[in-house]
């Protein structure tokens, strides 16, 4: 059966004063001139405070600019035969009470005979939804801080200021992928402190400390910036010596052998390291080197120490 256009009209009265959305009409000057009732809920303000005033006068001065602009380029846009929608916005509705609330406005420009004579459309309440934006914005900045801190901790010794061994496990890995990918030689140098629980014993284990400390000071300054120091654990240490052949490596070695043998920590004590040092074979994988090296620093404690042996 047919409805009549009075079912009809009821039918849309129904649903417009029923969704939970404002519905309105404006002027082409965004003067109100039609508003669903549900905007009392919305807003604070009564019908009459609203019709007939301009729409932008109901939100904040940033919000205010960005309506303006964006429904100057849309009319600019229009002149110019582009009959692209103007989309949703979003923006902050300053209710009677001076809240203010994110609202969704979602608008259409009306014709009459080819004429444009205003806007229809509707305003959603997100304000709950960008709160939880704004929340989950929050988090995730402090998620990214913690991140970055959690790094920190796990790329440094915490006692020396070293570099860690997860640190040399990456970087040991990116300097093999750099030699077998651009032919970029690399070497290593493993070393231990010779006869170190002697140096605990004597002095005790909080100098012991302060040993480790300085001597990672003194290597860091006689190795340069370029080659990364690392604590592998206890008084075993690595550096990574990059785009750096045997030859080179094995001078390295030697500068630090001697400069730490004649450093005097402590009240004088000096200290002696054992050393191997090899540089990376092709087609070695991370492990196979490791050892070769750890090998090597063997050696050098069974030849009496205050040593390098190459391999
Ligand atoms: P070697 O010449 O064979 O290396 O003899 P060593 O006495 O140095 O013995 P080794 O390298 O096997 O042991 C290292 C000692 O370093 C064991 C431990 O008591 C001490 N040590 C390990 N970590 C720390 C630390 O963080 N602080 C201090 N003070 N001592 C540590
Ligand atoms: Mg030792």
């Amino acid at each position: 059966m047919k409805k009549s256009c009075c079912q009809d009209y009821e039918r849309y009265k129904y649903i417009i004063e029923n969704t939970k959305d404002v519905v309105w009409e404006m002027a082409p000057d965004f003067v109100y001139t039609y508003l669903s009732s549900n905007s009392k809920e919305m807003s604070g303000y009564e019908l009459s405070e609203m019709i007939g005033h301009r729409m932008p006068e109901f939100l904040n001065e940033e919000s205010q600019r960005y309506v303006y602009g964006l429904a100057t380029a849309y009319l600019q846009k229009r002149m110019q035969g582009d009959c692209a929608e103007i989309g949703l916005m979003e923006v902050v509705f300053v209710c009677k009470d001076g809240k203010e609330k994110w609202v969704e406005v979602a608008a259409k420009p009306m014709f009459e005979d080819g004429q444009f004579c205003g806007y229809i459309g509707t305003t959603r309440d997100i304000d709950e939804k960008k709160v939880c934006e704004k929340q989950l914005q929050d988090a995730l900045a402090d998620l990214k801080i913690m991140n970055e801190r959690l790094k920190e901790a796990v790329y440094f010794d915490s006692l020396t200021g070293a570099y860690s061994r997860r640190k040399f496990e990456d970087d040991l890995s990116a300097a093999i992928a750099n030699r077998q990918n651009e032919a970029i030689d690399f070497a290593l140098l493993f070393f231990d402190i010779d006869y170190f629980k002697k140096i605990n014993d004597q002095y005790g284990h909080k100098m012991g400390d302060h040993v480790l400390v300085e001597l990672t000071d003194l290597l860091k300054e006689t190795l340069g910036m370029a080659n990364h120091l690392f604590r592998w654990g206890g008084d075993e240490f690595a550096v990574i010596l990059p785009a750096t052949d045997l030859a080179e490596a094995i001078k390295a070695a030697e500068k630090i052998r001697t400069t730490v043998g004649e450093h005097k920590f402590l009240d004088g004590t000096q200290i002696t390291l054992s050393i191997g040092v090899g540089a990376y074979q092709s087609d070695e994988t991370d492990n196979q080197l490791i050892t070769r090296l750890d090998t090597a620093l063997l050696s050098a404690k069974a030849k009496g120490r205050n040593s390098l042996v190459i391999c």
